[in-house]
């Protein structure tokens, strides 16, 4: 009788065993938090040999380390197409997405977004002896500009400076654009500012600026409509390392 109650017990552990086995494997309700990002935007996301998640790396990548870290979960990033992040928090794909996303009201009808963790602006980006674009309205002089697609910058110059479609190059990486500009098949790239400037040094690019059409954008992270739970957790996190200088360090890192 001992024997068999023991024997039924052993059992009744791996029953369990298995159980929380499976439990975890099942991703949102398990061990895992799942980012979705375009790792295609230094420094926020790129891609390294060794990176802190994987071959993963950014300012960006680190926040959401910290914040998986927070709840106890390992973080799992899914790098995908920027375009197609919304949908994939919609169909619960991902569970966040950390992109260097531009909070705006166009994108919070279908998602929520955190408290902001970074500000930012377009840039234009130009080859380095170019003098006839100092301005953003310079760009409607039969300018051939590259953005990528469904970015903040494509809805300006699509929208704001209402660019000649036949004008307008979208690639799915601003590094593809800026190729574009380096070997003279487009005239100019309108991107994010502390990408373009890191995209622009590295190629020998020069920057435009300017503040009166080309607003602040406020990055924030997106969960889907109604996932407070995990965004009051992000706030938290956010809250702290904006008050502890983590973010200042990370951005200062990373640049
Ligand atoms: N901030 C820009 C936007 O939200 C670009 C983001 C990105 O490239 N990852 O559209």
């Amino acid at each position: 009788m001992i024997k068999f109650k023991k024997i039924a017990a052993l059992a009744l552990t791996a029953v369990i065993g298995v159980t929380a086995l499976a439990g975890c494997g099942a991703g949102k309700m398990g061990d895992k938090l799942v980012m979705g990002t375009n790792a295609a935007f230094p420094p926020f996301e790129f891609t390294t040999s060794n990176g802190i998640v994987g071959e993963f790396d950014g300012i960006d990548v680190a926040i959401a380390k910290k914040i998986a870290e927070s709840m106890g979960k390992t973080l799992q990033i899914e790098d995908m197409e920027f375009d197609g992040l919304i949908a994939s928090l919609n169909t619960g794909k991902i569970d966040m997405a950390v992109a260097g996303m531009t909070a705006n009201p166009e994108r919070a009808k279908n998602v929520d977004f955190s408290d902001t963790y970074f500000v930012a602006s377009q840039v234009i980006l130009v080859s380095a002896d170019n003098a006839d674009i100092t301005k953003a309205e310079d760009l409607k002089n039969d300018k051939t500009v590259g953005v990528v697609l469904g970015y903040t910058g494509d809805s300006i110059i699509t929208d704001t400076l209402q660019i000649a479609e036949d004008k307008i190059t979208r690639a799915n990486r601003g590094i593809d654009v800026v190729q574009d500009v380096k070997n003279g098949k487009l005239d100019a790239v309108v991107i994010d500012s502390a990408t373009g400037k890191a995209l622009a040094e590295k190629n020998g690019l020069k920057v435009v600026e300017d503040s009166e059409v080309f607003d602040t954008e406020e990055y924030a992270i997106a969960v889907n409509k109604g996932n407070t739970e995990l965004l009051e957790k992000i706030n938290a996190i956010l809250k702290e390392m904006k008050a502890n200088g983590e973010i200042d360090a990370l951005a200062e890192k990373y640049n």
